[in-house]
């Protein structure tokens, strides 16, 4: 067994007791503790005379203990050990609380190295629980940068220090040498032992940053080197050739002739289904540019050619959406539609099950309903995902596994860098639609206070009086939920809106919590137009299409992401009339202000998720915990893109040349490649 796979506990000072504490931060073996990096570093290099100590400033202090410590115990639980020190021109004193090991501990005479927060009055400089250590050539915790580690009960960061110091030392020869030497020297890439060092014990900031920077690109290209490998061995063929359908018919049933760009991304769908391999396609386009008839044409040529299709929303909203628009458009072309959601009757789901297995139905459209365990197809070709982002990658994987090497179509909204797109969904194409139909008009946006509510509501009034209709939407669903900060609740407010403000025209309410079957009474009646204003929460955030809907309204708009901001925008402005959105401030402050302001100036949801990415990282970008993203000991996908790029193109030329990771000197790669496949199972497919 190699030594780096030894278990933590055959470390000196790390007993059964530690163990179990190391376990819970997931250390196990020496290879989980050093590659356990530490979170932040403390910069102790700075030392002092005592005669120059600078109040406030933390430093070290070399200095002899002048006489006995005392130690006073001022009550139960309480005590407290002073001591005297002194340097060639200075005097100090150091206070100890419930530390009473110190009195033995600094012995008269000899010289330590003191390191704490400059206090005391001036001419009597003091230190209150200063970290101490002989002074010896090999300082450990003073005069240096020192790690900080990430803790738990049971562990202290001297104890890391400790087991990650003998650990380096036990294995320190047999950490491997994952980059290959070109990829190393092309890089400028520090050496393992070098930054196995350096990352836990670093010798100046320079070091430090060398070694960094080479274990957040080793991270990143074995990461990359893993996908692209999982890559080569996955090019199955696809059984469902989908080939020289006559798209004819469902041109002719579309109400609007195709964009140029969604004209585009069919021909490359079809293109991609009629090959050998299983498409894996993102087709991403801005909110509003017509992603649904596109994965209706996808729909539409799998079916012709004698297969089935799902297209799986987030919503049920959505779902209960695009079932009824895609019917209407396919059933009439002899196309079988079902619907499955969460909501539906026992009995009515069974029906559809049934009829999805024996293959009475051609297009079912769903949410993550479809991956239950009891849905079963007859010969599901294609799986359409709407809004992708928000699914996780594991409930993606389990439709994938409902058919026999099906061909995926992702749509979506958010335009995700290539680089993490790559990581989330592995190795797709993509199609973008760059183009919004013909005769759409810019949202103009407004940031308002409260002292324009009044105003905003005369608005909603005219509006409505004109035949249009309103979105209000608030971030809490009830009074109780979140809101003791004066945040608008749907339910509170949409009875007062409906009884005091606008007592004459018809305001409903949907939000997250309510029934399947009133959602969608109420979703239907605002899309029939028999409600002037509608008050929810983001569940209409995605997808929803009522082209008469001219105002959105946004209540405590900066509890929002701009993205989200950006989703909600696109609810309006889908039809030919004129359409605003409103921000209601919410106090956020000044630097959400000034990310609202900008939002308001812009209409391309590529720039406002540039900044949303710079701004909260990727997780949230992508839903947090359902990211998809796998976790990274040092790299971060928010911070280090550029190396990420880097990286890939690195990992990239290597699998060219060796498609397999088979030649000698890519052993070690393939090795953590492997691991990390292990360890991963579940979050890459
Ligand atoms: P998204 O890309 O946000 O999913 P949708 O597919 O919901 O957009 O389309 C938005 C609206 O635009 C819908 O009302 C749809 O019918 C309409 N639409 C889509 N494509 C066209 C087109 N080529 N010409 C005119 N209207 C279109
Ligand atoms: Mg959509």
């Amino acid at each position: 067994m190699e030594k780096l796979d030894t278990g933590v506990q055959f470390i000196k000072g790390v007993g059964e007791e530690r163990a179990k504490a190391f376990l819970k931060l997931g250390i196990v073996t020496l290879r989980d503790l050093v590659m356990n990096f530490p979170r932040a570093y403390d910069d102790r290099t700075a030392v002092r005379d005592i005669s120059h100590l600078q109040f406030g400033e933390k430093c070290c202090v070399s200095a002899t203990v002048a006489a006995p410590p005392r130690l006073s115990r001022i009550r139960k639980g309480l005590d407290i050990t002073k001591a005297v020190v002194v340097d060639a021109a200075g005097r100090m004193t150091v206070t100890f609380f419930n530390q009473s090991y110190v009195k033995n501990a600094l012995i008269p005479g000899e010289s330590y190295i003191f390191f704490g927060l400059v206090g005391g009055r001036i001419g009597a400089p003091e230190m209150t629980n200063p970290v101490f250590e002989k002074e010896t050539n090999l300082p450990v915790t003073t005069r240096r940068i020192v790690p900080v580690y990430r803790m738990t009960a049971g562990l202290t960061q001297r104890a890391m220090m400790n087991a990650v110091r003998q650990g380096l030392e036990a294995c320190g020869e047999e950490l491997p040498e994952r980059l290959p030497r070109e990829v190393r020297e092309r890089y400028h890439l520090a050496q393992t032992r070098f930054s196995y060092e350096n990352i836990h014990f670093p010798r100046d900031l320079e070091s430090l940053e060398l070694a960094r920077r080479r274990l957040i690109f080793e991270e990143l290209f074995v990461l990359s080197c893993t996908l692209s490998f999982m890559r080569t061995r996955q090019l199955k063929k696809s059984p469902y050739r989908v080939k020289n359908v006559d798209m004819g018919d469902f041109y002719r049933a579309l109400p609007f002739a195709l964009t140029g760009a969604q004209r585009r991304a069919v021909d490359d769908i079809l293109r991609d289904m009629a090959g050998d391999a299983p498409m894996s396609r993102l087709v991403q386009g801005d909110v509003g540019s017509g992603k649904t008839a596109v994965a209706a044409a996808a729909a539409f040529a799998a079916v012709r050619a004698g297969y089935q299709a799902a297209f799986m929303a987030p919503t049920e909203i959505l779902a209960e959406q695009h079932f009824k628009s895609l019917s209407a458009l396919l059933e009439p072309l002899g196309i079988r539609v079902a619907l499955l959601t969460g909501g539906l009757t026992l009995k009515t789901k069974r029906e559809t099950q049934a009829a999805l297995k024996n293959g009475e139905a051609d297009l079912v459209i769903g949410t993550h309903a479809l991956i239950s365990g009891s849905v079963e197809f007859r010969k599901l070709a294609l799986i359409i995902a709407d809004e992708q982002h928000r699914f996780g990658v594991q409930q993606r994987a389990a439709l994938t596994d409902k058919g026999d090497t099906p061909h995926v179509l992702v749509m979506s909204a958010t335009p995700i860098p290539r680089t993490l797109a790559l990581i989330v969904y592995g190795d797709l194409d993509v199609s973008v639609i760059n183009e919004l139909p013909p005769g759409r008009q810019t949202i103009d946006t407004f940031l308002v206070g409260e002292n324009m509510r009044q105003r905003i509501y005369n608005f909603i009034r005219r509006l409505a009086s004109e035949g249009r209709q309103v979105f209000i939407v608030c971030p809490a669903v009830e009074e109780t939920e979140e809101s003791p900060d004066g945040l608008k609740s749907v339910k509170e407010y949409a009875k007062e809106l409906s009884e005091k403000v606008f007592p004459d025209l018809r305001v409903a309410l949907v939000h997250g919590k309510m029934k399947a079957k009133e959602k969608n009474d109420v979703m239907e009646a605002f899309t029939a137009g028999n409600i002037h204003i509608l008050v929810a929460t983001t569940v209409i955030e995605v997808g929803v299409d009522v082209p008469n809907a001219a105002l959105m309204v946004v209540e405590n708009a900066d509890r929002f992401g701009l993205s989200q901001l950006h989703q909600l925008r696109g609810r309006v402005g889908r039809g030919a009339h004129k359409s605003y959105c409103v921000l209601f401030e919410g106090g956020g402050g000044e630097v959400a202000r000034e990310r609202m302001r900008a939002f308001c100036k812009t209409n391309d949801g590529f720039k406002i998720a540039e900044e949303d990415l710079k701004l909260r990282g990727p997780g949230d970008f992508f839903g947090s915990r359902q990211s998809g993203l796998p976790d990274m000991q040092i790299a971060s996908f928010a911070s280090d893109m550029d190396m990420l790029k880097t990286a890939q193109s690195a990992a990239r030329e290597l699998l060219d040349a060796d498609p397999e990771l088979r030649r000698p000197e890519n052993a070690v790669l393939r090795e953590s490649v492997e691991r990390l496949l292990e360890k991963n199972k579940g979050t890459f497919n």
